[in-house]
């Protein structure tokens, strides 16, 4: 096992090329995450706390 980053530069990955692929891979999912919860209608329902009368 690698003592520091310098013996392992790319740690985790095996080599500069994976670590490219693996941050474009994650990337690509990253943009495809969906923004539904951009807005949060939820929040627009009455709380219960605002009817402690
Ligand atoms: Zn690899």
């Amino acid at each position: 096992m690698p003592g520091n980053s310098l013996d392992w530069p790319d740690y985790p990955f095996c080599s500069k090329r994976c670590r490219t692929i693996d941050l474009g891979r994650w990337l690509d999912e990253a943009y495809r995450v969906p923004r539904s919860n951009d807005h949060d209608e939820a929040d627009s329902a009455p709380h219960p706390e605002d009817y402690d009368e």
